[in-house]
């Protein structure tokens, strides 16, 4: 279902002959946000395609002119993966599952293909401290069930990115948020302690 140009990480000139058109990600402005912040959805948010692969974003941003290259990145992921997946109802799910990241606004009642919380804030390390040297972090955080109707196991439908604002400057935005999306999507995920992908307690991939 998935397919990529080098093991995971997908660069912005990568020449991969199997690439479909992207599908074009419009983002639009959320309906809550919190002070300081750009929040933002893609048009379409908590809407069904099933005849194409779907990410729907919360993204929390630092500032506007970061919109394109979120937009360019999830265009690029949403024209390589090629099938789109079987609708999720996010509201069956137990009251104990939190929603991935800290995005203020609510994820999408139905999951079309997968969900994303997005945000440009300071990593931090279990005591608080910012990381050094750390760009982003992200992973997936639930997975579908097993033996679901198009028996997929194992396929993301949230996960998370979070992104330094130290990148945002430098020249490998876009290739960080390309890169830390494909975690979300479960390539380099090989943290196979993680039981249950809630990350408590599990290592995050950077
Ligand atoms: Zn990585």
């Amino acid at each position: 279902m998935l397919l990529v140009c080098s093991s995971y990480y997908v660069k912005s000139d990568c020449n991969c002959p199997k690439l479909a058109t992207p599908a074009d990600v419009t983002l639009v402005t959320a309906p809550t946000c919190i002070p300081d912040t750009v929040c933002l959805q893609n048009e379409g948010f908590d809407t069904i395609n099933s005849t194409a692969y779907k990410i729907d974003v919360n993204l929390q941003l630092t500032n506007v002119d970061q919109t394109d290259a979120f937009a360019a990145a999830l265009s690029r992921w949403q024209g390589i993966i090629t099938e789109s997946d079987s609708p999720f109802n996010t509201t069956t799910l137990p009251a104990d599952v939190n929603p991935p990241g800290t995005c203020t606004n609510a994820v999408p009642e139905i999951v079309s293909s997968i969900y994303v919380c997005g945000e440009i804030k300071p990593i931090l390390n279990e005591t608080g401290g910012v990381v050094d040297g750390v760009v982003g972090v992200a992973g997936p955080t639930l997975l579908r069930p097993r033996n679901s109707t198009t028996n997929i196991t194992g396929t993301t439908i949230m996960g998370f990115v979070q992104l330094s604002p130290d990148i945002v400057d430098d020249g490998i935005f876009l290739d960080t948020i390309i890169h830390e999306l494909g975690h979300v999507f479960v390539i380099g995920m090989f943290n196979l302690e993680c039981s249950h992908l809630e990350f408590v307690g599990c290592e995050l991939l950077t």
